[in-house]
């Protein structure tokens, strides 16, 4: 996409070497340019006491509250633990044809389901979970091909089932909505 632009809002204190690389794969999925810009955010505003997770819903309305020009896309990257109401946890969510979504990098680690660390999975991990929230950005809805980023994953395991890329059939609906 000429003149595209993807905002990624560091709020989670991610490294700037994995922040680099998820540019770089989020730059050649989208033909797009990328810019990290450092976010800084109380989070008390969005924890939920009873729950003991952040409110995804509201994070997102934050992260959209954001003046964008509409050649931009905002991903707000967040290390918490997300929910909404009607689901156990999120990885991320996004406004379908809108222009913002977050994701969190809180369920991605080996760690969290007691696995030995695995940083590159982790990476790996963030940046399907980015793509497929830009593709919802895009408005790009759930695909059934298999190893399309844009397929739903409730586990993380389903995410290692995917690749980070669109299918060809995600490809030419993403080119035709956004020309
Ligand atoms: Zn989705
Ligand atoms: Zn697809």
């Amino acid at each position: 996409m000429a003149d595209m632009t993807i905002k990624l809002l560091n709020y989670g204190y991610f490294e700037k070497k994995m922040l680099s690389e998820l540019a770089v794969g989020v730059s050649s999925e989208f033909e797009a340019e990328v810019k990290i810009v450092e976010g800084y955010l109380d989070l008390n505003a969005y924890f939920d006491a009873v729950r003991k997770q952040y409110n995804g819903n509201q994070i997102l309305r934050y992260i959209d509250s954001h003046d964008a020009a509409d050649y931009q896309k905002l991903v707000g990257l967040f290390n918490v633990d997300l929910f909404i109401p009607i689901l156990t946890y999120i990885f991320g969510q996004a406004y379908l044809g809108g222009k913002s979504a977050i994701a969190s990098g809180y369920r991605l680690t080996n760690e969290r389901y007691g696995l030995t660390k695995n940083e590159a999975l982790f990476h790996a991990r963030f940046l399907k979970e980015v793509n497929h929230e830009l593709g919802h950005c895009f408005g790009l809805i759930h695909c059934h091909n298999p190893g399309c980023v844009m397929q739903s994953s409730t586990y993380v395991e389903d995410i290692d089932q995917k690749s980070p890329h669109l299918c060809g059939n995600c490809r030419n609906l993403f080119h035709e909505g956004n020309r």
